[in-house]
């Protein structure tokens, strides 16, 4: 294992397409908003810059951008933050768009264009990297074909990690292909399809799979492995102005400590600081601490 651990963020690319409204319109309506605002984001961009800036692991992208103005802004901010794009295709689709309004009550309606994150597909330079990885951290917006066949590719030792969003049933063979879930509460209950505290749904959640984190916001994590109780890491108290990114940055630091080597419990208390850190911020990738400002706060 390298000293800053190998991450391989397999997953999406958007750019986020913001504006202001005084509510969410209805169906049919036509409301006028504040001005646009053009942000990159995405689960899997923003994940790799997380483990890269926030983390400090050596993080590769692996996703699929179009050949457009999108793909750039979204290329100039995942190597702003060191991530390894050479792994970052163009196919031959729009890049992922999110169309995004948000209410004054912080309220947000979200449409995803997913444009070329449907054509994400591994070729051999992508599975040899995976092969070298030491976590590989995949979500759902991408084919999850391409999810099965990451997890094929991990060479001995290489955990996989799932952050199941946005909230779906996963087929058998899905759940057969990872070692760690990360979710949050919402996803947790859409997955057990079960009602309970966070320490419940975790307990049933580790019937299909070794090992989870539960997200819970303000409040934290829950952390639970196969044969152990499970633990609840305290969030970390901060001014909250937008909790936009707050589990994606969360995502990309676990990762990032898991590649370092440390125990999934200190992992986590590591990310809980990194998503406290990130929601004092606007925005989502914008929002994503540094690595100094994550040990900080969490010594
Ligand atoms: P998601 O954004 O996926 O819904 P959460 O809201 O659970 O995920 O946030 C992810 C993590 O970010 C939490 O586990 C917590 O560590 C941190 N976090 C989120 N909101 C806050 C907050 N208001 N104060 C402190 N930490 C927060």
């Amino acid at each position: 294992m390298t000293t800053r651990g190998r991450v391989v963020v397999v997953g999406s690319a958007n750019v986020d397409l913001v504006v202001d409204v005084p509510r969410p319109p209805r169906g049919g309506e036509t409301i006028l908003g504040g001005d646009l605002r053009r942000n990159p984001g995405g689960k899997g961009a923003n994940q790799a810059v997380a483990a890269a800036l926030a983390g400090g692991a050596e993080t590769t992208f692996v996703g699929a951008l179009g050949a457009d103005d999108s793909a750039d802004l979204l290329l100039t901010s995942l190597e702003r933050a060191g991530v390894r794009t050479d792994l970052t295709g163009r196919a031959d689709a729009p890049t992922g768009t999110a169309l995004i309004t948000v209410s004054p009550d912080g309220e947000n309606t979200i449409v995803v264009a997913p444009g070329a994150n449907a054509r994400l597909e591994l070729d051999t330079a992508r599975t040899a990297r995976i092969a070298a990885a030491d976590v590989v951290l995949a979500q759902l917006e991408i084919p999850l074909d391409v999810v099965r066949g990451a997890s094929a590719a991990r060479g001995p030792g290489v955990l996989m990690a799932l952050n199941a969003a946005p909230a779906q049933a996963l087929p058998d063979d899905v759940w057969d292909a990872i070692d760690l879930l990360i979710v949050n509460e919402h996803e947790a209950v859409e997955l057990t399809q079960a009602a309970g505290s966070a320490a419940e749904l975790a307990a049933m959640l580790l019937e299909r799979v070794s090992a989870v984190v539960i997200t819970l916001g303000r409040g934290g994590c829950v952390v639970a492995e196969k044969g152990r109780d499970p633990l609840r890491i305290p969030g970390f108290s901060v001014d909250a102005v937008d909790t936009t990114g707050a589990g994606d940055t969360f995502c990309g630091v676990l990762a990032a400590a898991l590649a370092r080597g440390l125990e999934l419990a200190e992992a986590a208390r590591l990310a809980c600081a990194a998503g406290a850190l990130a929601v004092t911020r606007p925005g989502a990738q914008s929002a994503v601490p540094t690595a100094a400002e994550v040990a900080a706060l969490a010594a």
